[in-house]
C-alpha cells in the first residue's frame, strides 16, 4: 500500500472534490494522502470519511497545501483559477504530478501553469472524460471534411451553479473545429448573441450556454447547411467519469517527463 502513488485532492468539499475523494478511496492503484480546502472552510479539520457522510478514514482536511504536497506523488485539482495557479507552483516545488480540471483559466493563469510545467508534469483538460475527448476528435474530423458553408454551433448545458461560460468543454470543441478548418477560434468565435445581431457571419463558430437545475454536462456540436444538419452529442449523467479520467491522468503522469499534457495524451487519442 505504501508503494502506491499518494494522491492529494484539492477543493475537497466541492462537487468534484467529493467525487474525487470517493474515487481515490475506492481505487486499489493509489492511496489518498491528503485533502485540501481553503483557509476558514468549515471542512478544515474534518475527517475525509465523515465529510463524505461515512466512517472516518484517518485523514483530515487541511489548508496546509505545501506540507501535504511534499508527501504526494500527484495532486488532483478541480477548484478555481486563482487557487489552481497557486497549487501549480506548490506541486512543481514538490515535483508532484498536477492534474488540473479547473476551467475558466485566463491567459495570465495559463502562463503561470506553463512556467510550473518546466519542473513537473501537468495534465490539464477542460474535460477529463473519454467520451468527450473522443467527441473532440470527431468534431475536428467532421470540420475538416466540411467547408464553411456548414455553420457550426456548439450548444452546452450545465447545472445552475456553474460560474463560467462557455464551458471548458465547449471551448475545447470550438478549438477542435477551428483546427479542423485551419482557422483561429479567437477570430471566428461568436458567443452570447442578444438583440439585433444581424445575420450570422460566414464561417463563425457559435456558442450557446444553457444553465439549469442539476445538469451534469451536455454538449452538442451542430453542423448546419441548406437542407441538412449533423449533430454530434455527448451527455454526461454522472461526475464520476471526470474523476476516473483525472485519476487515470495522475497515474499516467508518474512516468512522464516535466511538461504540459492533456487527456488526448493520456488516452492516446
Ligand atoms: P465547486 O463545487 O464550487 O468546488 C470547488 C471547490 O474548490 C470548493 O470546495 C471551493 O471551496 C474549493 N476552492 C476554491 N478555492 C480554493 C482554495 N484556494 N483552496 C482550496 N480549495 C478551494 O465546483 P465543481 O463543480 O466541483 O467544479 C470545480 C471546477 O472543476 C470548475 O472549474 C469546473 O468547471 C471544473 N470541472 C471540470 C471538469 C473536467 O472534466 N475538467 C469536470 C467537472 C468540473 P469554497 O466553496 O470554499 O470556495
Amino acid at each position: 500500500m505504501a508503494n502506491l502513488p499518494g494522491i492529494v485532492i484539492t477543493g475537497a468539499s466541492g462537487r468534484m472534490g467529493q467525487m474525487l475523494l470517493r474515487t481515490v478511496l475506492a481505487s486499489d492503484k493509489c492511496r489518498l494522502v491528503g485533502a485540501i480546502e481553503r483557509k476558514g472552510s468549515p471542512a478544515v479539520g474534518q475527517d475525509v470519511g465523515v465529510l463524505l457522510g461515512g466512517q472516518p478514514v484517518g485523514i483530515s482536511v487541511t489548508d496546509d497545501a505545501l506540507e501535504v504536497f511534499a508527501r504526494a506523488q500527484a495532486v488532483i485539482d478541480f477548484t478555481s483559477p486563482g487557487a489552481t495557479v497557486e497549487f501549480a507552483a506548490l506541486a512543481a516545488q514538490a515535483r508532484a504530478v498536477h492534474v488540473i480540471g479547473t476551467t475558466g483559466l485566463e491567459p495570465e493563469h495559463l502562463e503561470k501553469i506553463a512556467a510550473a510545467s518546466r519542473h513537473a508534469v501537468i495534465v490539464r483538460a477542460g474535460n477529463m472524460s473519454l467520451g468527450v475527448n473522443l467527441l473532440v476528435r470527431l468534431a475536428q474530423k467532421v470540420a475538416q471534411a466540411l467547408d464553411a458553408d456548414w455553420d457550426v454551433e456548439i450548444i452546452e448545458a450545465h447545472h445552475n451553479r456553474k460560474v463560467d461560460a462557455p464551458s471548458g468543454t465547449a471551448l475545447m470543441l470550438g478549438e477542435a473545429v477551428a483546427e479542423g478548418r485551419g482557422v483561429s477560434l479567437a477570430q471566428m468565435r461568436d458567443s452570447g448573441r442578444d438583440g439585433i445581431t444581424g445575420p450570422r457571419s460566414h464561417g463563425a463558430i457559435g456558442f450557446s450556454a444553457i444553465r439549469g437545475g442539476d445538469i451534469v454536462g451536455e454538449h452538442d456540436v451542430m453542423f448546419a447547411t441548406a437542407g441538412e444538419r449533423i449533430v454530434l452529442r455527448h451527455v454526461a449523467t454522472d461526475r464520476s467519469i471526470f474523476a476516473r479520467g483525472a485519476l487515470k491522468a495522475a497515474l499516467w503522469g508518474q512516468t512522464k517527463d516535466p511538461g504540459e499534457y492533456d487527456m488526448m495524451d493520456v488516452l492516446g487519442l
